[in-house]
């Protein structure tokens, strides 16, 4: 570092050297994440007691600080980026993304208005003209790159409420599944929709929300005075990975004047895929949908992204201006700040932009596919093994199901399940997670989806379900 006590730049041979430094690091944690233990070991509040300290006065070498992050706390986490991750709702985190971001940081230009970088907001307003073509969404749509998908359904839900509701938000009901994610209530929260105006419809056996139960729920609030005007439906929930009727949903918003906003978060981009289309029909009539570009396109964590088809119900939710501010976008540009909350961003289009140029879309969509094509085989071993009930078939690349046999009562089944699925972990060779659905059974769950998950780490699932389900029937003196 620079000897005047007040500079923060480094030299040129500063910035190599430490550049270096950092990406030998990070190449030797990538190329090994395929030996790090699966899960992780996350028993770490001892560690993050001894980790807390106040403001360094004086700074401390670049090693000093890197060796213990490496070597020590980036382990005490789950590996979600590595091949065994198969919990929750994976991605991995593109390497050529993270070189995006070490640029975009470095040149450090300011994308929140068309003014400041034009041609780097048009990579960006490119990236979501891609997305709205992988969806099949009009010429009208204009969108959003947000941090992920609950500020993705925040902003759908924010647009409708400002285009069908306007200033009288307190009769507005708005409806969705019994297995949306949490982060659709939150958002209708945040967006002034309270908690007594959002109804949680019952879900079919294949946790898809119910087409009756929709209507009648509408047609209940209608005669109270109240007003529908928006249904979430969601695109692959993160319970089952179930999707919605969105077809039918759609024609019922449409009927009703209501606004269909898809959660698209873990299924959206399956969408790229034309044979697997049809499993997410009725999908490019939403009226919005919320992707996640940091799960189903393997971005880094910190990509969602917004469409609206009809761009300007977007522009008219969130513009604003002050006198400040430098001049608007020319006519037929895109001005991310006239789109969404934010006023100052990280330039979120060119870690998205650089791997899809750099891989090209065939690239991606077979990787996409090729989750799905894993997740069916799996599911199809894993159903076949005695004592398994395959609860959730993959809809897209995610599947759950529930240990039972003839004499047991629901509680001893969950908790066989439950014991099943910490068994498959201590393995450490593949993370799954479980779930509990209405009827109060719990269900293992698994989720194909990182970009590093190839087949022989789903071989490796299906091992260590069949030998932990196999020892857990036998140790219940169950006949299989
Ligand atoms: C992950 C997920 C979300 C939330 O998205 P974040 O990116 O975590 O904010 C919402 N809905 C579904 C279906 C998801 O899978």
């Amino acid at each position: 570092m620079h000897d005047d006590p007040a500079s923060l730049d480094f030299s040129g041979d500063d910035m190599y050297a430490m550049g270096e430094n950092v990406l030998r690091r990070v190449v030797d944690h990538l190329t090994s994440l395929d030996q790090q233990p699966a899960a992780g070991d996350v028993d770490a509040a001892e560690l993050c007691r001894a980790l807390r300290e106040g403001p360094p006065e004086q700074g401390t070498s670049l090693d000093d600080l890197l060796d213990p992050f490496f070597n020590e706390w980036v382990g005490r986490s789950w590996t979600a980026s590595g091949p065994g991750y198969l919990a929750y709702i994976p991605g991995g985190g593109l390497y050529p993304s993270a070189l995006a971001d070490l640029i975009a940081d470095t040149t450090n230009r300011f994308t929140g208005v068309w003014q400041a970088a034009p041609a780097l907001v048009q990579l960006e307003s490119n990236v979501i003209d891609w997305f709205a073509d992988w969806m099949g969404f009009p010429a009208t749509t204009r969108g959003l790159l947000t941090s992920g998908g609950s500020l993705a359904n925040f902003g759908g839900i924010v647009t409708a409420r400002e285009r069908l509701l306007g200033t009288e938000l307190r009769d507005g009901v708005l409806y969705t599944s019994s297995q949306a994610h949490h982060c659709v209530l939150k958002a209708a929260r945040l967006a002034g929709i309270l908690p007594d105006r959002v109804r949680r419809i019952p879900v079919d056996e294949q946790f898809r929300m119910g087409l009756d139960a929709l209507s009648d729920a509408i047609r209940a609030d209608q005669d109270q005075g109240l007003r529908p005007f928006a249904v979430v439906s969601s695109a692959g929930t993160t319970n089952t990975g179930a999707v919605d009727p969105l077809e039918a949903i759609g024609e019922l918003c449409a009927a009703h004047g209501m606004w269909h906003h898809v959660d698209g978060a873990y299924g959206a981009f399956f969408h790229m895929v034309p044979e697997l289309r049809p499993l997410l029909a009725g999908l490019s009539t939403a009226d919005s949908l919320a992707l996640d570009p940091h799960k189903a396109l393997f971005l880094p964590y910190g990509t969602g992204a917004l469409l609206v088809r009809d761009g300007e119900a977007l522009r008219e939710a969130h513009a604003g201006s002050g006198s400040y501010m430098p001049p608007e976008a020319l006519e037929g540009f895109f001005d991310p700040s006239q789109y969404g909350p934010e006023l100052s961003r990280p330039y979120r289009g060119f870690r998205a932009w650089l791997p899809i140029k750099l891989y090209g879309t065939a690239r991606l969509r077979a990787a996409v596919k090729e989750k799905r094509d894993l997740a069916v085989e799996a599911a199809d071993a894993i159903a076949a093994l005695p004592g398994v009930r395959m609860v959730a078939a993959p809809q897209l690349s995610l599947f759950a199901f529930h240990l039972e046999w003839r004499g047991a009562t629901q509680d001893e089944q969950n908790a066989a399940t439950e014991e099943l699925m910490r068994r498959v972990v201590a393995r450490q060779r593949v993370m799954i997670t479980g779930c509990s659905v209405d009827d109060g059974r719990f269900l293992a769950r698994v989720c194909v989806l990182s970009f590093r998950t190839r087949r022989d780490r789903v071989e490796a699932c299906v091992e260590d379900v069949r030998d932990a389900a196999q020892a857990i029937l036998a140790e219940r003196s169950v006949r299989t």
